[in-house]
C-alpha cells in the first residue's frame, strides 16, 4: 500500500507536476504483477485524478484520504461524503472569495477539498492562516479540518481516514495470506502506520517528526530501492 506525493514522487510546487517517470510506472506495473503481489495505492486526491496519474490496469486505488475505494472493478464512495460534496462547492466559493493571495491553490476533489500554501512566503503565513480560519469558521461544526504538509484539509465530518480504509482493505475476504507493508510520508498516513500496528510492516518516507511507522526510508529513491528488494530479495 503506497501513498503517492511525496512517496513515489517528490512533492512539486504545484499537484499537477508530480507525476512518475514512465521508468517508475513500468517498475510499479512489473512489481504489481507478480505472483503473490497485490498493489494498492492510497492518496488524498482524488481518485480519477491518481489513478490518471500512476496509469496502472487492476490493482487497488484508495482516493480522497479513504473516501473512494476501487477494488477488484467495483467503486465504493462512503456514504456521508456523497453528502458533504453540496456543501463543500458553498465552502469552495467562501474561500474563493475570503482568500486573495496568488500563491493559493484550492483543489477542489469533490468529496473533499485541499488548499495548498506550499508556494506561499513564510511571513505571509500568520496572515493566511487567521484569513483561512475566519473563511471557514461559518462551517466549523459541519467539516473535519486536518492539517498536512503545507496543505489543510477539509473533509466530511466522519470518523473515516487511510487507517480506515487500510482496516477496510486487509479485512477483506482472502485477504489473510497477505502481509501488509505501508509507505507513506504525510501526517495523514500516520492513521495507515496506526491501523497496521501489529499486523504489517508501516514505513515513513523522509526524517522529522514522530511517527507511529516502524521504520523510515530517507526519500523517494530509497521507496523505490526497497520495493525492488521486495521484488527480487536484494537491495
Ligand atoms: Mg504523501
Amino acid at each position: 500500500m503506497l501513498d503517492y506525493d511525496g512517496t513515489l514522487t517528490p512533492i512539486r510546487k504545484h499537484p499537477k507536476l508530480a507525476v512518475l517517470s514512465p521508468k517508475r510506472r513500468y517498475f510499479l506495473r512489473q512489481l504489481a504483477g507478480r505472483p503473490g503481489n497485490k498493489l494498492a495505492i492510497i492518496s488524498g486526491r482524488k481518485l480519477s485524478d491518481i489513478k490518471r496519474l500512476v496509469g496502472i490496469k487492476n490493482i487497488i486505488y484508495v482516493g480522497n484520504h479513504g473516501f473512494e475505494i476501487e477494488a477488484g472493478g467495483k467503486y465504493w464512495i462512503h456514504p456521508a461524503a456523497k453528502r458533504f460534496s453540496l456543501l463543500l462547492k458553498k465552502i469552495k466559493r467562501a474561500l474563493k472569495n475570503g482568500l486573495s493571495y496568488r500563491q493559493i491553490f484550492i483543489e477542489d476533489k469533490g468529496l473533499t477539498l485541499s488548499v495548498h500554501y506550499r508556494c506561499l512566503a513564510g511571513k505571509r503565513l500568520p496572515a493566511f492562516k487567521k484569513a483561512f480560519f475566519r473563511a471557514v469558521k461559518p462551517w466549523q461544526d459541519r467539516l473535519m479540518l486536518t492539517h498536512g504538509k503545507k496543505v489543510f484539509e477539509l473533509r466530511p465530518p466522519v470518523d473515516w481516514d487511510k487507517g480506515k480504509a487500510v482496516n477496510w482493505l486487509i479485512g477483506r475476504p482472502g485477504q489473510k495470506d497477505y502481509f501488509p507493508v505501508y509507505i507513506g510520508d504525510d501526517r495523514t498516513d500516520e492513521d495507515a502506520f496506526r491501523a497496521l500496528k501489529g499486523k504489517g510492516l508501516a514505513l515513513k518516507v523522509g526524517p522529522g517528526g514522530k511517527t507511529l511507522a516502524a521504520k523510515r526510508l530517507r526519500d523517494v529513491a530509497a521507496v523505490y530501492r526497497f520495493l525492488l528488494y521486495l521484488s527480487v530479495g536484494r537491495c
